[in-house]
């Protein structure tokens, strides 16, 4: 008797390891891979073929992208980033060919007024010091419908600015209903929203005809219950959930008993109410976030060709291809998206279920956040893609990635910024962490740079330098 007792307490402690082994850490590190690609090599002007560009960081990520793109006139080539006439050409230096497509004399100039760069969409200023002709990013516009929010990568209006007419995201502060207008590096003027006050979010959900679906299930293991998915063998099913019936589902989590005390079954719904408790920390109790979700929806053409792959061979599709494709279906099955301030697009991605290659990266771009939900689940215990959801979405107020890539600290992909990435950055010692930041993603365990993936949702905190970005401090 007293034997089967010592095998039945073996047994429990057997299931109780199985279940608390963590899986590797991939998920900090699928985090990390959303970050964007360099466009350009080095910030600075510097010379390509027939002209010069100026490379730098015009935008919210901490990546480089091209801004002011010059053509050198006709019988002259670049040199330290400027045109210089052909007969004034050091003799010293290698001759360049000049770009053969031709370009009229009008790209030099003295005003504004004589100024064209043969683009008839863009404004184009006169850089009187070069006297060359250049296109500021204005793009030109009569109406509303002239700003073509696919074409131009984000969302926009016709605004009279002076003499001209303009496709902005705002021209005043008026024009942000959150938030205040800034004027971006070449007149790429943007809302800045505060995550503060009555917010309207839409999720659009997609899925593919023959997306597959791993359900969860609350298993009976002898005695003790526990969410899995699947249930482990010689285990009994108590209930078998749908994947998708969980991840929409409307009170926002499932409470299931189990032997560890309780686990929360978390969907979308949970979102606002994680945000909201979140802000409660900082002291914003005005924040309220009215969540609405549509779909999902079948997609009915092609992903686009992945632009690039992470280092570990995931592809990645620019927030603007993204918005592209998405804007299509969108417009293809009539969904209204005019009420919302913010929109997810949730792709529900069965790759792993089907042995195949994932779609494309989450990614954040404007008020639009794309979320790549892997459907191998089990869904809303991990919280993967509500953690990502939440990630992306933060990224939309100004705030910024708390993770270094790669880790200088260590041999590790990514690892957390010491101290705006550490939720204690002052804990004593500080090493290991009870629990990750939303914008690293990790629980650091060592000074390595070593991290684990947080179980759940409750294990990730908005810290306090994000907090300071998105204006709650
Ligand atoms: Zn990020």
């Amino acid at each position: 008797m007293k034997s089967k007792k010592r095998l039945l307490v073996l047994l429990f402690l057997i299931i109780l390891i199985a279940a608390c082994a963590k899986e590797p850490i991939v998920k900090e590190k699928k985090i990390a891979e959303e970050t964007c690609k360099n466009e350009c090599e080095k910030e600075g002007k510097y010379c390509i073929e027939g002209g010069y560009i100026e490379c730098g960081n015009f935008d919210i990520d901490s990546c480089l992208e091209v801004g002011l793109s010059v053509k050198c006139p006709e019988n002259s080539y670049c040199v330290n980033s400027q045109c210089i006439k052909k007969e004034e050409q050091p003799s010293e230096e290698p001759i360049i060919e000049p770009t053969p497509e031709p370009i009229s004399p009008s790209t030099t100039c003295q005003t504004n007024l004589d100024c064209d760069d043969n683009n008839a969409s863009t404004v184009d200023k006169c850089f009187t010091e070069s006297g060359l002709c250049a296109h500021d990013s204005y793009v030109l516009c009569q109406t509303n419908a002239d700003c073509d929010p696919v074409k131009l990568g984000f969302p926009a209006k016709c605004y009279d600015i002076g003499e001209i007419s303009a496709c902005l995201t705002c021209s005043s502060d008026d024009d942000c209903r959150l938030g205040y207008c800034q004027q971006e590096p070449l007149n790429r003027r943007k809302c800045i929203s505060r995550l503060k006050g009555q917010i309207n979010v839409g999720v659009i959900e997609f899925k593919s005809l023959d997306t597959q679906f791993s359900n969860l299930f609350y298993c009976d293991e002898g005695g003790s219950k526990m969410l899995r998915s699947p249930c482990f063998e010689n285990s009994q099913i108590i209930e078998e959930h749908n994947f998708l019936d969980v991840f929409n589902n409307q009170d926002g989590e499932i409470v299931f008993d189990t032997f560890i005390g309780e686990q929360h079954a978390l969907s979308v719904y949970y979102l606002p109410t994680y945000i909201e408790n979140q802000a409660q920390k900082y002291g914003i109790t005005d924040l309220s976030i009215n969540l609405d979700v549509e779909g999902p929806f079948d997609i009915t053409a092609p992903f686009p060709e992945a632009e690039w792959t992470t280092p570990i061979g995931r592809p990645v599709i620019g927030s603007d291809k993204l918005l592209e494709f998405f804007t299509e279906e969108i417009n293809k099955q009539n969904i209204d998206t005019s009420n919302y301030d913010f929109v997810f697009i949730l792709f529900f991605d069965d790759w792993d279920l089907k042995g195949r290659e994932t779609k494309f990266t989450s990614t954040a771009n404007f008020v639009y956040t794309f979320i790549n939900v892997q459907t191998s689940g089990p869904p809303g215990v991990t919280d993967d893609p509500l953690e990502a959801m939440i990630h992306e979405f933060i990224h939309l107020f100004e705030a910024f990635d708390k993770y270094i890539e790669p880790c200088p600290r260590g041999n590790y992909w990514s690892c957390c910024k010491d101290p705006d990435g550490l939720v204690e950055p002052n804990k004593i010692p500080k090493y290991p962490q009870n629990k990750a930041c939303l914008m690293c993603g990790g629980i650091p365990l060592n000074e390595d740079g070593e991290s684990q993936a947080p179980q759940d949702l409750f294990e990730v905190e908005i810290c306090d330098k994000t907090a300071e970005e998105i204006g709650w401090k």
